[in-house]
């Protein structure tokens, strides 16, 4: 019940209009005046902390701790009287954040560390309440895999929101509708069904288009600025979506973005020279939140919060199959790997210059929606 009354104010609160995004095929439609050109990256102050260490006192310094703490890796508690000094609050951030994107853990401001920093990311938190979501090497799980035992090898580095909300058993068909003011074309709704399909073959779920915004299971629209959930998109590039943990199943994403719906590029240059997000890659991402899967640590995985510029990535690897079959065990029909290998199907055109944040920021509000929503289910189990 609890739930349902979070989501009523919620709702109550969304503020839908028409999108004023750009849709393009491909990244060579996108206008001349669109094409990379700005600065971008509201980060990129961060590089001039390069070489910071403990003990030492710069201005802005503050600013990165804000920045940490957006993310979880230090506690809103500690809020309010950030200073410039790079004291043990700061280091402590540093290292943990250095463990999950598996950097040299060093506690200093070293430059590897300060380019991660500055990569527009996910705004998903990759610690919560001091235990970090993201894990190097953490606990393996038994997955099995219909007919041939397992065939993969790789650290299981997936992880899940705070109690593990999953969909419930009784659930497994459910539905997703797009929020009818966006007047979305077919070619974009097509995008969202491709993306539910690489879930789909390896779970027992299934996903069905309903016309029906209001009563759908996974309810998908585009929104600008704040649009009622505490988590308010910033105009092109930086949050390009979020989605929240079951049994929510809202999905935004930025409508000021420029998107790419073709599903593929056409050539090595697909979206490096424009300031356009392929979207079918962020879908497949936002998809694993609604499922209920957080952060990897797997740099190729399709949970790993940034996408870099210029990568169409929308393959699940292993890590993502075992994670999500964790929770909800393996289709049938899952035969031990996806439709395509992930090696020759992810474009990579080796600009990593910059990325994208997939998710939005996730505020004070949404850590409460999202932590009710956890409570539900650990008291409903
Ligand atoms: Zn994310
Ligand atoms: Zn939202």
């Amino acid at each position: 019940m609890m739930r349902f009354c979070v989501l009523g104010v919620f709702l109550f609160f969304l503020v839908p209009s028409l999108v004023s995004a750009g849709f393009y095929p491909n990244s060579s439609a996108v206008p001349p005046d669109l094409r990379r050109s700005a600065t971008g990256n509201v980060w990129n102050s961060f590089l001039n902390f390069t070489g910071c260490h403990a003990g030492m006192k710069v201005d802005g310094l503050y600013k990165l701790k804000k920045y940490f703490q957006h993310f979880g890796y230090i506690p809103e508690t500690l809020s309010g009287n950030f200073t410039d000094d790079f004291d043990d609050i700061l280091k402590t951030a540093v290292e943990m954040y250095q463990r999950n994107f598996q950097l040299n853990v060093t506690g200093e401001l070293d430059e590897l560390t300060l380019n991660h920093v500055v990569i527009p990311r996910c705004g998903v938190a990759d610690v919560v309440n001091g235990t970090s979501t993201m894990h190097s090497g953490r606990r393996a799980y038994e997955v099995s895999f219909t007919g041939r035992g397992s065939r993969f090898n790789a650290v299981k580095l997936y992880s899940f929101f705070p109690g593990e909300p999953r969909w419930p058993e009784r659930r497994r068909d459910l539905t997703y509708a797009f929020e009818p003011r966006n007047a979305l074309t077919e070619e974009v709704k097509s995008v969202f069904s491709r993306a539910f399909v690489r879930w789909a073959e390896v779970i027992p779920l299934t996903f069905t288009r309903s016309e029906t915004f209001s009563t759908s299971d996974i309810s998908i629209g585009f929104y600008s600025g704040e649009h009622g959930d505490g988590e308010p998109f910033d105009g092109e590039m930086g949050t390009l979506a979020h989605a929240f943990s079951p049994p929510n199943g809202h999905f935004h994403l930025d409508q000021n973005e420029n998107w790419i719906v073709s599903g593929d590029g056409g050539d090595g240059r697909f979206l490096s020279e424009t300031w356009a997000i392929d979207l079918e890659s962020v879908a497949v991402h936002e998809i694993g939140h609604v499922l209920g899967l957080g952060h990897s640590s797997v740099q190729d995985s399709i949970m790993y919060p940034t996408i870099t510029t210029g990568r169409r990535k929308v393959d699940l690897t292993s890590d993502d199959v075992e994670g999500v079959q964790y929770l909800y065990g393996a289709n049938p029909n899952f035969n031990g790997s996806t439709s395509s290998p992930p090696s020759t199907q992810q474009r990579d055109t080796g600009d990593s210059g910059a990325a994208f944040r997939i998710d939005g920021s996730r505020s004070v509000l949404t850590k409460l929606l999202m932590s009710t929503v956890g409570l539900f289910f650990l008291y409903s189990l």
